[in-house]
């Protein structure tokens, strides 16, 4: 497919090429839409075997942002940038980081940057210095930092919700829970729900990570390929993207799925085969919102307690989503989509972010630089 078409069919407002011969960038920033207000996603350096296959990735990321943060109520639009590298793990030079942060400064904010796959918080300070449009920077450099215990407290929320739809009662006490991943969001998950007096298991490749976790919260500890065997209430995917097939979807013996990860779904099939089985599915972009609602907040004057009683509104959300699902008799993510979907398309009718647009469009307030760049 040719390379406008492609952005015609998934609707792009802007996709900017980017060469940058004394560093060797490469990269590719895409703006999916700006309706609702400037877009936000984050950086990925990441090795593509082609352009070809960068630019699929960074389309589709680009629009799934639009979507999270529709979902999510805030002001924001979805963009993403791809950085093509040869080596994802090998530190970027401070160069090539200006470089990109000099085209993303071109945009004037119609994308903010944060951190995604093979970025880290340091590369966000680094592109900090060239532009005031990034978010993810350290708390030194007046950012929000680690966005993972937002993430895992709106993972919670959406929980209590997801447990209220199986049987009307939204306490996680006496639950069983089953926690894949006890990464960053993950082992934060775990000690929510232990803290909430729900029974925890976890699994993850990493077994040390598991055991330490486990053993720090008095929980289970099982074989990472045994997590999606576990008998139990809700499994919390809080590892990798795809983990739900068709073939796990038979396997599985929990009442309902409500994790963290990306993706969590295999295909858009799997959504309706939950449904038919009778497993409650909290769709993972609604879920895992804290994230981008903690990152949010960095433009318009970082507050912790409002961005914990943002993502604690996950809980409203996902019963909304649940409440449209049953209505609709869809799968609970197409309602998802259909609703995100549907906030842009009514509130965001026939607008487009600009730089120096009124507060209006940020929920009110202006968007606010975080620093001056020297
Ligand atoms: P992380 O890398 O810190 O943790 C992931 C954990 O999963 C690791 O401990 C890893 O060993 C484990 N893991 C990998 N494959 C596994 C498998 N097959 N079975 C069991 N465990 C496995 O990542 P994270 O930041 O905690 O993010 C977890 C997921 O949540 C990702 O999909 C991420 O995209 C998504 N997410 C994260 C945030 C955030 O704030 N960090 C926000 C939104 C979405």
């Amino acid at each position: 497919m040719a390379v406008t078409d492609a952005i015609a069919a998934q609707g792009h407002e802007q996709l900017v090429f980017v060469g940058d011969m004394p560093t060797g960038l490469r990269a590719m920033i895409a703006v999916h839409s700006t309706a609702l207000g400037p877009s936000l996603g984050g950086i990925r350096f990441w090795h593509y075997a082609s352009e070809a296959e960068a630019l699929t990735d960074v389309l589709r990321l680009s629009e799934a942002m639009t979507l999270k943060a529709a979902a999510a109520g805030l002001h924001q639009g979805g963009g993403k940038a791809v950085v093509l590298v040869d080596d994802p793990d090998t530190p970027r030079s401070t160069d090539l980081l200006h470089a990109i942060g000099r085209a993303i400064d071109d945009l004037g904010g119609r994308y903010l940057a944060a951190e995604d796959v093979g970025a880290t918080t340091r590369d966000m300070d680094v592109i900090s210095e060239v532009t005031p449009w990034v978010t993810g920077v350290t708390p030194e450099a007046g950012g929000s930092g680690d966005p993972s215990p937002i993430t895992a407290i709106g993972v919670v929320a959406a929980m209590r919700a997801t447990v209220t739809e199986i049987d009307g009662d939204s306490s996680l006490s006496g639950r069983r829970v089953a926690v894949q991943g006890v990464g960053h969001v993950g082992a934060h998950v775990a000690r929510l729900l232990t803290e909430a007096g729900a029974t925890v298991v976890v699994g993850d490749v990493n077994a040390d990570r598991a055991g330490k976790v486990a053993g720090a919260l008095g929980a289970d500890a099982v074989a990472a390929d045994a997590i999606l065997d576990v008998e139990c209430d809700v499994l919390a995917p809080c590892a990798l993207g795809g983990v739900v097939d068709e073939r796990a979807v038979e396997r599985l013996r929990c009442r309902a799925i409500c994790g963290a990860a990306n993706n969590q779904l295999a295909d858009e099939t799997v959504d309706g085969l939950l449904a038919a089985r009778g497993v409650v599915y909290a769709p993972d972009f609604v879920a895992n919102a804290g994230g981008i609602i903690n990152l949010a907040e960095e433009f318009v004057g970082y507050s912790r307690p409002r961005a914990v009683a943002r993502a604690e509104q996950i809980e409203q959300t996902t019963a909304a989503v649940f409440a449209t699902a049953r209505e609709q008799a869809i799968p609970p993510g197409a309602a998802a989509v259909a609703m995100a979907r549907s906030r842009v398309e009514v509130e965001g009718a026939g607008r487009r972010w600009r730089p120096g647009d009124p507060a209006a469009w940020t929920g009110g307030e202006p968007l606010r630089r975080l620093r001056p760049v020297s």
